[in-house]
């Protein structure tokens, strides 16, 4: 494999695979509940991907209990890992991110948390919470998207770069693996701009990355713009060696979790490519073998390929 993926880097660091089992905690956003904004950001809709589990009368223990029992007297299971991942996980009073996790810290058979927010939900007082979850392994997935404040700005995510830089000090100092979530193709921005966006991740305490397609889903404010011609999606063979280059540029100890959007096929609307989610990792993965590139090659590891 030409770069870290998080199955190799759970192999290398724990021995075992993991599986993030995704929950509900009832979270919203502050960019939509209208503490920041009602619109939210232009390509996140109203769902903000989220499944509504718990609205829909399902506690944590029914969720994880569901989510698992696949998983039960199997010979060789993998870690498990509880995953708030829509909306912003640690928004509202630090009373409710503390009730939150001592409920999953109790679920049966959990080996750690990864929890998904905004940088500008994250203060001293919740990130000691966090860190003081009572597994081994705690994860904070921070979105970014980009690095440059004027994108930031016209997308609408009510927050600088420098306050992402400020979260993922202070998440890393406290112990917690960060994993910064940035975005190929948003309004306005070149394919220069992303790989800014990626520097600046890789020079951060930061130690994963999500490098996302940017996907126009129904009923984003990306909608309307698509739909108006005032937006239109990268091609998909300019994202391939996009994401490609952004590979090469990362630092060679970090995890690439992800290398492509995911999209609900029932909300995806543009670009078609995106729905093709195994057939683009194939040839983000062909585009690097035939470069003879890999992670970490136009950054700190020039001369050979690491084994990862
Ligand atoms: S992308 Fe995240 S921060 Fe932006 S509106 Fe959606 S849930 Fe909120």
């Amino acid at each position: 494999m030409r770069y870290q993926t998080l199955a190799a880097s759970c192999l290398r660091r724990l021995g075992r695979r993991a599986h993030k089992i995704p929950l509900d905690a009832g979270f919203t956003c502050p960019n939509r509940d209208g503490t920041l904004s009602h619109g939210g950001c232009v390509f996140c809709n109203p769902s903000g991907s989220g499944t509504g589990l718990l609205l829909k009368g399902f506690g944590l223990r029914a969720q994880w209990d569901r989510l698992t029992a696949r998983f039960s007297g199997r010979p060789d299971p993998p870690l498990l890992w509880a995953y708030l991942q829509s909306f912003s996980n640690t928004h509202g009073p630090a009373q409710k991110l503390a009730a939150a996790l001592e409920a999953m810290a109790a679920l049966p058979g959990i080996d750690g948390l990864c929890l998904g927010t905004r940088p500008d939900s994250l203060d001293d007082e919740k990130l000691d919470l966090l860190a003081a979850f009572p597994h081994a392994e705690r994860r904070l997935e921070i979105g970014l998207q980009s690095a440059n404040d004027a994108t930031l700005d016209r997308i609408g995510r009510g927050h600088d770069a420098a306050c992402f830089a400020r979260a993922a000090h202070a998440a890393a100092s406290r112990g917690l693996l960060v994993c910064a979530h940035v975005m190929a193709g948003l309004p306005g921005e070149s394919p220069d701009d992303f790989l800014a966006t990626v520097d600046f991740a890789a020079t951060l305490p930061v130690d994963s990355i999500k490098l996302h397609n940017t996907l126009v889903v129904r009923h984003s404010r990306l909608e309307a713009l698509w739909r108006s011609g005032g937006y239109r999606p990268m091609d998909r063979q300019d994202y391939v060696a996009l994401a490609a280059a952004a590979i090469a540029r990362l630092r060679s100890d970090m995890t690439v979790e992800r290398i492509n959007a995911d999209a609900a096929p029932d909300e995806l609307l543009a670009p078609a490519w995106a729905a093709d989610k195994s057939g683009l990792i194939r040839d983000i993965r062909t585009c690097l073998a035939d470069a003879d590139s890999w992670q970490g090659r136009d950054r700190d590891a020039p001369d050979a390929m690491p084994q990862w």
